[in-house]
């Protein structure tokens, strides 16, 4: 593991980046785009039908799966099997009524605890998968995810009133014993109401399994879980307020600037681009998620999800570009910064010539998916890509058994 450290000696993978104000307010939305894969729509939810902030738009049939709620007062344009589009509109006095008669709710009151608590908080939008694990310890990965985002930091420092209601929440919904905090170890956090563990703050050490190794000394140890700040702010947000989830925060950024910002659910990543002063010129690239690990986008009209941690512009001639079919070259320095301890060369080659069994032998499972190995890929290989598409491919496999099998053959 050391040996990841001392290779990665690039600033730009540190971790802490000194940001202590407040997230600004994003911008207001002329359109939006919500996800709705796998929900149901809402009876009267159709073409043309006007919507208000709050209103329910989907349910998904998941326990832990928040339903969709409209962020806007506006109308529906388009909804398809992924998408539903809302573009904003002045309400009339009808639809203002029924805004105003969204029930605010008080969850601090709420009897429910564990699944009933889980199953109230997916009717205001919140996804709980992570938040009931069945665990002993369960561990809040206080880290910036990835570099360049810079959430975190802010979150700790200025968010407590919103992080401690989030806390009250998660440990009536967790049958954890233990709920502890990894924060990094340079940051000087005063926050009472949980157990700080401090840890290093250099990427990848913000990896879910890092984390809990750096907490606990072990690799995968039994009974120990681990959930994202993101998600401990996102349940203090619906205690705050009082409603459904329609916000989350992320990080846009460039190279020349960057902020953190709560914006509603489904804004377009073009127009938020645009709020926060940034061009996307001929040639750079557009990413969602962290500039290592996220995915980039060929198209501004794309949009925020729950779970989206960043939006960011990578210019022109700053990383070499990725070359889809440049070959291998078995340089090894793949290898030595994984910090899964695997072959990222192989895996990406199997993946390449549709060999995707071979990679479970080759312990696929236990990638990180951190996107070390295609930073430091002289061949500009992308291989990350090949590995999410080597572990999709298995997935469906396992799914799929017979037709899968052909497909592999
Ligand atoms: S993405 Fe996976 S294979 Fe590549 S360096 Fe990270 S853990 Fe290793
Ligand atoms: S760094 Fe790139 S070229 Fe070198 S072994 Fe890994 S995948 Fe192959």
């Amino acid at each position: 593991m050391k040996e990841v450290f001392q290779i990665i000696r690039d600033p730009r993978f540190q971790l802490l980046y000194g940001v202590r104000q407040r997230f600004s307010v994003g911008p207001e939305p002329r359109r939006v785009r919500l996800n709705r894969e796998g929900c149901t729509l809402v009876e009267g939810v159709v073409k043309k039908s006007m919507v208000y902030p709050y209103m329910l738009l989907a349910t998904h049939p998941s326990p832990v799966r928040g339903n969709v709620f409209a962020p806007i007062f506006g109308v529906v344009t388009e909804i398809n099997e992924r998408s539903i589009f809302l573009d904003a509109a002045e309400p009339g006095e009808d639809v203002r009524a029924l805004a105003a008669g969204v029930e605010k709710q008080d969850l601090l009151s709420a009897p429910q605890r564990g699944a009933e608590l889980a199953m109230l908080l997916k009717t205001l939008g919140v996804n709980t998968r992570s938040l009931g694990q069945d665990c002993e310890k369960l561990i809040i990965n206080g880290l910036n995810p990835d570099p360049g985002v810079t959430w975190a930091e802010p979150m700790l420092l200025t968010h407590q009133e919103t992080l401690r209601a989030g806390l009250e929440m998660l440990r009536r919904l967790s049958p954890a014993r233990e709920i502890v905090l990894a924060a990094p170890k340079e940051l000087r956090l005063r926050l009472n109401d949980v157990q700080v563990v401090h840890v290093a703050a250099h990427y990848p050490a913000s990896i879910d399994a890092l984390v809990v190794k750096a907490v606990t000394g072990e690799e995968n140890p039994a009974d120990v879980g681990i959930v994202g700040l993101h998600n401990v702010w996102s349940l203090g947000r619906v205690v705050r307020t009082g409603y459904p989830l329609v916000e989350t925060v992320l990080t846009i950024g460039s190279r020349d600037h960057s902020g953190n910002y709560i914006v509603r659910e489904g804004s377009l990543l073009g127009d938020l681009l645009h709020f926060a002063h940034i061009d996307l010129k001929p040639g750079d690239t557009l990413v969602r998620g962290g500039p290592l690990r996220g995915e980039s986008l060929d198209r501004l009209d794309r949009s925020v999800t729950r779970g989206t941690t960043g939006v960011f512009v990578v210019e022109a001639g700053t990383i070499p570009p990725m070359k889809g079919h440049s070959p291998c070259i078995n340089c090894g320095a793949c290898v030595l910064v994984c910090p899964a301890r695997l072959s990222p060369g192989m895996l990406s080659r199997n993946a390449e010539f549709a060999l995707h069994p071979r990679n479970r032998e080759e312990h696929i499972d236990s990638c990180l998916e951190c996107g070390l190995c295609g930073y430091v890929c002289i061949a500009r290989r992308p291989v990350l890509q090949y590995i999410r598409l080597s572990k999709n491919k298995l997935r469906k496999t396992l799914r799929e058994p017979f037709a899968a099998t052909q497909g592999d053959a």
